[in-house]
């Protein structure tokens, strides 16, 4: 990768990127498939084929026709999931290798499977990981008969895992796991944590008898919204409508009047807001300006600005290079182990969604 090479289109207007972009794209017809998270700055999300959560855009790929080279604006998880859904002859290329989510980062495999070897000795357990993982992790719940699970199906995996063992080992976010504990009717007093950076997980008087064990991981986007910010909302717009989302802690979440997914959220706005309303939104920050952008005729606006930084790094410079270089743009690569025990996990969950 030339990196004085980005650095010199970085230094180019986005409009004149943007343009560019566009002259590439039609001369690859077909052969490129550009999917865009939807925390994706606005001019990214202009250009894509398809713009949605990772899950979505993973299969979106994959049944794209044509679709020789899939370049995928998102962070590293989500390319990895392209990867190990596309179809082999596809190629995967991620803009900017180097960004990755810190919340997928926050569970290792080495960490993961210190952490099974002491609860596996305990009630039968099936660990879930949510998606925003990285592949590693999704194979370990792939081979230990776990699934994945997305911010909208995550109570039917909670209901399937109970069928088959007592305890669920939730990975990698404490909040999406515990929102969705309390939501499934468990009692706090069975809900424990595992702190990977302790030996025996920080609390192992509690792991025995818990019904629920979080992984001790957060999105550092979504855990920068308070009650205090919404009582702020509640007291200066009393009639504003309040839409979080389930990676928030469970005190934010209490309060909300909507919470769910970022898919869920913008389907909120679009179907159940009209003009006039006053909505705030605790999501990442591009969403929230783009949805705006889509609904000028209410005020929809932030609960607090968070930007997620690893989703920024994905710059228009990098995309028209990525473009311009799709022959010798280093590939994602899954080892075939671990897309294997993966794909075998993503199955598991497909075939939960009913
Ligand atoms: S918003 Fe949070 S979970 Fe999503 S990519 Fe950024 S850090 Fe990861």
């Amino acid at each position: 990768m030339d990196l004085n090479r980005i650095a010199e289109l970085e230094k180019f207007p986005e409009e004149d990127l943007a343009e560019r972009i566009r002259l590439v794209r039609k001369s690859q017809g077909k052969d490129v498939c550009l999917l865009a998270h939807l925390y994706q700055r606005k001019k990214i999300t202009e250009l894509a084929d398809f713009v949605g959560d990772s899950y979505g855009l993973s299969k979106s790929a994959a049944n794209f026709e044509g679709g020789k080279y899939i370049v995928f604006a998102g962070v590293r998880f989500m390319a990895e999931s392209a990867r190990i859904l596309a179809r082999p002859e596809q190629a995967v290329l991620h803009p900017d290798p180097e960004a990755g989510c810190p919340m997928a980062d926050m569970a290792s495999l080495p960490q993961v499977n210190a952490a099974w070897d002491f609860l596996k000795s305990g009630p039968t357990t099936t660990p879930i990981t949510y998606m925003n993982s990285t592949a590693d992790i999704k194979a370990f719940c792939g081979e230990n008969e776990g699934t994945i699970c997305t911010s909208s199906n995550a109570m039917k995996t909670f209901e399937w895992a109970f069928q088959k063992s007592k305890r669920i080992f939730f990975l990698p976010d404490e909040h999406l796991g515990r929102n969705t504990a309390l939501k499934f009717g468990i009692d706090p007093s069975e809900i424990a944590v595992w702190d990977p950076e302790q030996p025996d997980g920080g609390n192992p008087e509690d792991y025995e008898a818990a019904k629920v064990i979080l992984w001790r991981g957060y999105c550092p986007v979504h855990m920068k919204f308070t009650v205090r910010d919404m009582e702020h909302v509640r007291k200066f717009y009393p009639k504003a409508t309040i839409l979080v989302h389930p990676e928030c802690t469970s005190d934010v979440v209490a309060k909300a009047d909507f919470v769910g997914s970022t898919e869920a959220i913008r389907q909120y706005v679009a179907k159940e807001t009209k003009a006039g309303d006053q909505i705030f939104i605790g999501t990442e920050i591009n969403l929230i300006q783009n949805l705006a952008a889509q609904y000028p005729d209410r005020m929809v606006t932030k609960l607090h600005r968070s930007l997620c930084l690893t989703m920024y790094q994905i710059t228009m410079g990098r995309l028209l290079y990525t473009l311009e270089n799709l022959e010798s743009f280093e590939r994602v690569e899954v080892p075939d182990s671990v897309q294997h025990y993966a794909r075998l996990a993503l199955d598991r969950m497909l075939s939960l969604q009913g």
